[in-house]
């Protein structure tokens, strides 16, 4: 049984042990500032602390404010955003900091931060418990598998571990808890190899007493990603290549790209490509080949060659130009 002993076990760890990260304030100190903890959680969805940390350094020394982020434009936004990936989130930020300026506060309750546009119920729970000391249960994937290994839970549903959650969480504590489970998911609690020797909870763990906590939960099975294929036009003038804007909606949406097919199942034979960028989105993988085009494609603009990095390009397209500039310096 996990007690309220386990809570102040991983507590005093946490005070020992937490990481120092730019959106927060050490444990004990008064609640980071909901601005940073909002940006560092919608950052942090699918993206590791190590890429967020500089992206989020670079956010806040443009925008340190939700009010000016709420003021930028959505080009200058998703420019910011390039190389992220999931561009969804950046579209959400968008709308979310448009709607926090109007409304002209965070909203300081989970379920009130639950109603605005990209925030979900562990996003919700996190900046309610972190910047407004509410005792909400955010539950994401590394939450969930240190409680389903405390418990012993094969396959957890996410209300059974959000009760969990609850009853272990220390009245008055739910941010630094919050962050201490947190860190132990991510630094301690791993996924495949767990470092239960260094864990502070481990005399209250059923998944460490039995032998295997790594199966602990169940892996979920595997479904098969479909494939796609393209082509991105490489189309060079006078030192400056065409670029066009993805449609707002969409994979990719609203993002400076190269122009080009649409993505399609069925293999395309590119007889003169400068080479193909391998992908993996969410839902499908995609081989996307560069080919040389002689004229502009769509509506667009020509940017210099030399000043790609502040074309707010994503990694796709990034990857396809580096192909075809190193083909440019091998044919020269
Ligand atoms: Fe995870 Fe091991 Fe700690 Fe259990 S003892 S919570 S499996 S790290």
């Amino acid at each position: 049984m996990v007690t309220a002993n386990a809570a102040a076990l991983l507590l005093q760890h946490y005070v020992d042990n937490f990481r120092r990260l730019p959106w927060r304030t050490p444990p004990g100190e008064p609640p980071a500032d909901p601005y940073r903890v909002w940006l560092s959680e919608v950052m942090l969805q699918q993206t590791t602390v190590a890429a967020v940390t500089p992206r989020f350094e670079r956010f806040i020394a443009r925008w340190p404010t939700i009010h000016a982020l709420a003021s930028a434009s959505d080009e200058e936004i998703l420019s910011e955003w390039a190389g992220l990936g999931y561009y969804a989130r950046a579209r959400n930020l968008i709308a979310c900091a448009r709607e926090i300026a109007r409304q002209g506060e965070f909203p300081t309750s989970a379920a009130e931060l639950r109603e605005l546009p990209g925030i979900g119920d562990y996003t919700s729970a996190a900046i309610a418990a972190i910047a407004f000391r509410e005792d909400a249960a955010a539950v994401d994937t590394n939450v969930l598998r240190v409680i389903a290994r405390l418990h012993g839970l094969r396959n957890p549903a996410k209300g059974e571990v959000a009760a969990f959650v609850q009853d272990m969480l220390p009245r008055g504590r739910a941010g630094d808890f919050t962050q201490a489970m947190m860190d132990l998911g991510a630094t301690i609690c791993r996924p495949k190899v767990p470092l239960c020797g260094q864990c502070p909870v481990r005399a209250c763990c059923l998944a460490f007493r039995g032998g295997t906590p790594e199966a602990f939960p169940a892996p979920k099975p595997r479904r098969e990603r479909p494939h796609r294929y393209g082509v991105a036009y490489w189309t060079e003038r006078g030192g400056r290549v065409w670029l066009v804007r993805r449609p707002a909606r969409g994979l990719l949406g609203g993002m400076a790209a190269l122009a080009g097919s649409e993505w399609a199942e069925a293999p395309i034979r590119g007889e003169n490509a400068l080479g193909t960028v391998r992908h993996v989105f969410t839902h499908f993988s995609l081989d996307l080949q560069v080919v040389p085009r002689a004229e502009p494609t769509g509506e667009g603009w020509w940017h210099p060659v030399d000043q790609l990095s502040t074309a707010g390009l994503p990694t796709l397209y990034r990857r396809a130009a580096e192909i075809a500039l190193t083909e440019a310096k091998h044919a020269a």
